[in-house]
């Protein structure tokens, strides 16, 4: 499960201090797959970083299956992150001199795991790449290098998905053929995922939808 406990998170703008998010309360069931939707500039980025580990909240608590994160030291997040939370980005944030296969092993060697190949081959074939292991990004489509950081994403077996318009980039055919096999593969899966969104079809294929509204997370 995922819970958050009146997180908040303010930037400083020039001379004023704008309050992005003023105390989120949500919990989320292991496995659920829900939407975070919510106006441009709402915090929805802002929420995924946090959760993410590359930004820090300036207040509040984030436990992961009852684990709460705020006491642990960096040392320990970066590796509690690493092992359980993974993130998709709209743009791949793929190594372009290494091929499909050792981007995905990549996440796996980081973390010591064994049989980094083969577990990279089957992620990379779960999500339809298995014609695809040895090419590099630039030999890829943009379908196919999104598939690519989701089989990253996912090989680690993460607790939680976090996802910031992964189809943002894409023609909506081929972004919706990617977020079917997304959807395929965390609900097989049973991964607590957060998917932000702004296409309410994308938001309605969630079992829940969140809408981050004046620094608050509403049911939406
Ligand atoms: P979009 O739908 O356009 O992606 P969003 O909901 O993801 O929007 P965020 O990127 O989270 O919105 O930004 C929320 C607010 O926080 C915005 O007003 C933005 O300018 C501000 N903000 C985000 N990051 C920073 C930062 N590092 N420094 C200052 N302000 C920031
Ligand atoms: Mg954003």
């Amino acid at each position: 499960s995922l819970i958050l406990k009146d997180v908040k998170k303010g930037f400083l703008q020039g001379e004023s201090e704008i309050q992005v998010l003023k105390g989120l309360n949500v919990t989320i069931q292991p496995g659920q797959v829900v939407s975070v939707v919510g106006q441009s500039g709402s915090g929805k980025s802002t929420l995924l970083s946090i959760l993410a580990g590359l930004e820090r909240a300036d207040s509040g608590e984030i436990l992961v299956d009852n684990i709460n994160l705020t006491p642990m030291s960096e040392q320990q997040m970066t590796l509690f992150r690493a092992q359980n939370i993974a993130v998709v980005f709209q743009q791949y944030h793929l190594i372009a001199h290494l091929t499909a296969v050792e981007n995905v092993m990549l996440a796996l060697e980081i973390l010591k795991m064994e049989n980094p190949k083969a577990r990279a081959e089957e992620a990379l074939t779960e999500l339809g790449l298995g014609h695809r292991l040895n090419h590099f990004p630039s030999q890829l489509s943009g379908g196919e290098c999104q598939r690519v950081a989701i089989a990253r994403a996912l090989v680690v077996k993460p607790k939680i998905l976090l996802a910031d318009e992964p189809s943002g980039n894409l023609d909506i055919h081929t972004g919706d053929k990617v977020m079917d096999v997304f959807f395929d593969v965390v609900r097989k899966h049973k991964i607590t995922t957060l998917l932000v969104t702004h296409s309410e079809a994308l938001a309605k294929k969630c079992e829940r939808t969140l809408r981050l509204d004046e620094g608050q997370l509403k049911e939406a």
